[in-house]
């Protein structure tokens, strides 16, 4: 039985001629998917033509909540026609203070963690910049330890620690003053995991310069759904520990309840010293970002991180709901997690009627790995012509990787899963 109409396969040539003649080269999801999106509600898009589309990319997982929210999105329309604050700086304004209060109350306290916050401009590259420059401020260090495969961002800062080849290459200067160690399993578990970590710390020989910092995601989205084992983030985390090396979580795109709970490091217990969100903390995909970190770490002086857009209020008003509405108790994170091993299942099972291809991933961040590189872009490429928008990613684009909204029903993640087991049998030999 087919599920979905095939649609006409459409090129980047359906595009307005505007994008060929005016956006630069670098554009690139409207290659992916080349229409014009017109309306989305949930999990669902629309385009100009009517054609629908179930969305399991989410914004690259900055629609944890889905797209237009109704819960969100009444609070945001109330604020913007009462004419409240919607630029402030990052001058006081009530739509702050609640977000504050409420991140205080529902996030902070109950985890026991004791973070300051700050804003530091609305991108997950400007959280990474801001993370990275306080640890060197504050252990007067300069050398940052990263994980094969990483993805921070693509500001300068943020790609000296990020892997990919590609994306380094377009900084045009050395990204220097970063040292990357293999992430968790780079071996196939067959090397003890920080042999040679530790070993080039104890070794006055080793050349690594005492680092400030080790930046981590505890799964790495980007580069290929790779999972850090629990056992594997404790021990990372010790050893910052008894060497006086600060931890930053990078949590822009595994937080916010993508992988169940509201931070991805409370599974394996850890408390980094500093951690970065962004994508969806304001729920409504409208730009923020935060840098949390240890009370103590809080050395900047006032202004010396500084920036225009560090206090979009409507963001604050949206990601206070978000809260409001998702994290007043656990219902949320484990009604994920349950639907994270649905579609893990699921996965599974397409895995098992395709040689070459395993499933991959956590929570709600899941996705098939493929034997050839040019796999998953097809596979991408047929759910596409089937109605589903998904993404590749790996260092050799060769995962289909799934970010539905966390707020999909399971009856549209099957849909969506039928659409990917067809593409897959369309694709592969
Ligand atoms: C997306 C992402 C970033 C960068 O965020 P931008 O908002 O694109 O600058 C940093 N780290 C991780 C883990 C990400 O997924």
């Amino acid at each position: 039985m087919s599920i979905s109409e095939l649609n006409p396969p459409l090129t980047d040539a359906d595009l307005p001629e505007v994008y060929h003649s005016v956006e630069s080269e670098v554009r690139s999801y409207c290659r992916s998917w080349p229409t014009t999106m017109a309306v989305a509600q949930g999990s669902w898009l629309t385009d100009v033509d009517g054609r629908r589309y179930l969305d399991f990319f989410a914004g690259a997982g900055a629609l944890n909540y889905g797209h237009n929210n109704p819960a969100l999105k009444k609070p945001l329309l109330d604020y913007l026609a009462s004419d409240m604050i919607v630029h402030s700086l990052d001058m006081a304004t009530a739509a702050k203070t609640n977000f504050l209060e409420t991140f205080e109350r529902l996030i902070l306290r109950p985890r026991g963690l004791d973070y300051k916050v700050q804003f530091p401009g609305p991108t997950g590259a400007n959280s990474v910049e801001a993370a990275l420059k306080l640890a060197r401020k504050v252990t007067g260090r300069e050398s940052i330890i990263n994980f094969t495969n990483a993805f921070h961002g693509m500001t300068l800062g943020a790609l000296s620690v990020t892997g990919n080849s590609m994306k380094r290459a377009g900084a045009g200067i050395p990204l220097v003053h970063s040292t990357p160690m293999p992430y968790d399993n780079y071996f196939g578990g067959a090397t003890e995991d920080f042999h040679w970590f530790e070993r080039v710390l104890d070794d006055s020989g080793g050349g690594l310069n005492h680092p400030a910092a080790v930046i981590v995601e505890t799964v790495q989205g980007e580069g290929g759904l790779n999972v850090a084992r629990a056992e594997w983030l404790q021990a990372l985390a010790e050893l910052c520990r008894r060497r006086d090396i600060l931890l930053i979580v990078d949590d822009v795109q595994m937080g916010c309840g993508r992988t169940g709970r509201f931070f991805s490091f409370e599974e394996a217990g850890i408390v980094p010293d500093i951690v970065t969100l962004s994508k969806s903390i304001s729920g409504y995909g409208l730009p923020m970002a935060l840098t949390l970190f240890r009370r103590e770490l809080d050395v900047w002086t006032p202004g010396e991180h500084n920036g225009t857009f560090r206090g979009h209020n409507p963001a604050f008003v949206t990601a206070t709901k978000a809260l409001e509405t998702y994290w007043a108790s656990d219902a949320f994170a484990n009604e994920t997690e349950a639907k994270g091993r649905h579609v893990r299942d699921r996965l599974e099972a397409i895995a098992q009627n395709h040689e070459g291809v395993s499933a991959r991933g956590r929570g709600m961040a899941q996705g098939l790995k493929f034997a050839e590189t040019s796999q998953a872009g097809e596979v991408c490429r047929a759910a596409f012509d089937r109605g589903v928008t998904m993404e590749t990613s790996g260092p050799r684009d060769e995962v289909v990787k799934l970010l539905p909204p966390l707020t999909t029903t399971v009856e549209d993640l099957d849909k969506g899963i039928d659409i990917l087991a067809e593409s897959v049998a369309a694709t592969l030999p």
